[in-house]
C-alpha cells in the first residue's frame, strides 16, 4: 500500500496536467456528438449487411461521421482494412505512380511503411519496385523537422509529403498539432501543388484540432488504435479531399468500384459507439502515460516525453538500463493484464519489422494498442513504448504492480 501513497501523491502533482487532457476530451467529445446528431445516427445504420454491400446506408453513415469529425470531404472506414499500415498503403499505392516522388519530411517513417516504400532494403512488390522515387528529409539536431532543409531541399514537383505525426518506435517527439500547422505550411510554400499526406495513427483526439483543419489533405489511421475505442474489432480508416480518398479506394477495391462495394461483415454498433467513446477513452491512455512518465523519472529514467512536456500522440517511452528491464517491464504490463496474464513474453520477428520485438498485448481484441500494451524493438537505446489503456484505473493497477516489483 506504500506504493499507492506515492501514486496519490504523484497525482496530485499532475492534477493540472489531468485537467488539460480533460478539457482536450471534452472539446473532441463535443465533436463527434455534433457529428452523430448532423448525421441523423439510428439504429437501423449499425446493422451489418452481407454480398456486395451496395447501398449500405450504416456504411455511408459511419463514413460521413468521420468525415466530419475529422474535417474532410470523404472518408473510407472499413473493417476490410487489415491495420493503420493497409490504410496508409492504399493512400501511397492508389495516389502515387512510376516517376513520381514520394518525400518523408518526418525523418524515415514507422518500421512496416519502410517496407511498404522498399526503403533501405528492396522488397517485391513495394513503392520503389513500381518506380515511384522515394527521398526523405531528416530530422535536426533536436530531432524535430527540419523547416529550413525543407525550404531548400523539398522538390517543388514532388507528388506527396508524408508526415508521421506520432513518434512510432523512436525517440523523437511526436509532432503535436502546432508542428504540423507549421509543417503544412513550410511544404506547401515550397511545393503548392503536393499531397500532404499524414499518418495520424496513435495521434487522434489527442490534440484540439486534427492534421486536415490545420492544412493537410489526407490522413490515414488503424481502428484498433484512438478511433476505434477500444471497442472496434478490427479496421483503418482514411479521410481527406474527395478525389484523394476515391483514388486509395480505387486501390483498395477496385478501379471503377471504390467505395461503393464492401458489405459490413461487423456488427457497425462497435464503430460508431467505439467513436463515441474514443475521445474519453485516448483521454485515459494520455493520463497514464503521464503517470508512467511521472513515476519513471522518479526512479532515475529517461521518459519521453517527459511527464510535463505537449503530447501529439498516446506513446510513452521509458528507457531502461538494458534487456533484461525491458523484459521485466513488459512482462510486469502482461501479467496484470486482463487477458493472457499467464503468458510468458520473448523477444521474436514479427512481419514488416526489422529487429525482434517484444510485445505485452493482454488485450481483448488481438494487439490491440488503444488497450494497455508495449512493445520494445531488441535494440538499444532499451526503450520500451508503452501506449493505451481503456480505463486510467487499469494503469494505475499496473503502475502499483511494477513499483512493488521494481527493485
Ligand atoms: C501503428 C502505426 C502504424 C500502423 O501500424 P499497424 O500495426 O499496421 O496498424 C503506422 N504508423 C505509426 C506511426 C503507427 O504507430
Amino acid at each position: 500500500m506504500q506504493v499507492l501513497t506515492r501514486i496519490k501523491s504523484a497525482e496530485r502533482y499532475l492534477r493540472e496536467r489531468f485537467e488539460e487532457i480533460d478539457e482536450i476530451a471534452f472539446s473532441n467529445q463535443v465533436k463527434v456528438l455534433e457529428a452523430f446528431k448532423q448525421e441523423h445516427i439510428q439504429d437501423y445504420h449499425f446493422n451489418q449487411t452481407s454480398g456486395y454491400g451496395y447501398g449500405d446506408s450504416g456504411r455511408d453513415a459511419l463514413e460521413a461521421v468521420y468525415s466530419q469529425v475529422f474535417a474532410g470531404e470523404d472518408a473510407l472506414v472499413r473493417s476490410q482494412i487489415v491495420s493503420g499500415t493497409h490504410a496508409i498503403t492504399a493512400c501511397l499505392m492508389g495516389l502515387l505512380q512510376a516517376g513520381d516522388s514520394l518525400v518523408s519530411v518526418s525523418g524515415s517513417p514507422y518500421d512496416t511503411l519502410r517496407t511498404v516504400i522498399g526503403w533501405p532494403v528492396p522488397q517485391k512488390g513495394s513503392l520503389t519496385e513500381r518506380g515511384v522515387c522515394y527521398g526523405e528529409i531528416a530530422l535536426d539536431d533536436h530531432l524535430g523537422p527540419d523547416y529550413q532543409a525543407i525550404a531548400r531541399e523539398l522538390p517543388p514537383s514532388c507528388k506527396m509529403a508524408m508526415i508521421q505525426r506520432s513518434r512510432g518506435y523512436s525517440l523523437r517527439p511526436a509532432l503535436n498539432i502546432d508542428d504540423l500547422r507549421r509543417l503544412c505550411q513550410a511544404i506547401r510554400y515550397r511545393a503548392p501543388g503536393t499531397i500532404i499526406f499524414i499518418d495520424n495513427c496513435y495521434g487522434e483526439f489527442t490534440d484540439l484540432y486534427e492534421p486536415l483543419e490545420i492544412g493537410a489533405d489526407l490522413i490515414a489511421g488503424s481502428l484498433i488504435k484512438n478511433p476505434g475505442g477500444g471497442l472496434a474489432p478490427s479496421g483503418g480508416y482514411i479521410v481527406g479531399r474527395q478525389e484523394l480518398v476515391e483514388s486509395a479506394a480505387f486501390h483498395l477495391t477496385a478501379p471503377g468500384l471504390g467505395k461503393e462495394l464492401g458489405a459490413s461483415l461487423i456488427n457497425n454498433r462497435l464503430f460508431f459507439q467505439g467513436l463515441f467513446l474514443a475521445p474519453h477513452v485516448t483521454a485515459q491512455a494520455m493520463k497514464i502515460a503521464v503517470l508512467f512518465a511521472y513515476l519513471f523519472t522518479e526512479l532515475g529514467y529517461e521518459t519521453y516525453p517527459r511527464w510535463n512536456e505537449s503530447r501529439g500522440d498516446i506513446v510513452q517511452a521509458v528507457c531502461l538500463a538494458n534487456e533484461d528491464e525491458v523484459q521485466r517491464f513488459c512482462q510486469h504490463l502482461q501479467s496484470n493484464s486482463p487477458v493472457g496474464s499467464r503468458v510468458h513474453l520473448e523477444y521474436a520477428p514479427m512481419p514488416g519489422y526489422d529487429s525482434q520485438i517484444i510485445m505485452a498485448a493482454g488485450t481483448f481484441v488481438q494487439g490491440s494498442s488503444i488497450e494497455l500494451s508495449c512493445d520494445a524493438p531488441l535494440r538499444s537505446p532499451y526503450c520500451v513504448y508503452m501506449q493505451g489503456g481503456l480505463s486510467y484505473e487499469h494503469g494505475r493497477y499496473v503502475a502499483c504492480k511494477l513499483l512493488e516489483n521494481w527493485y
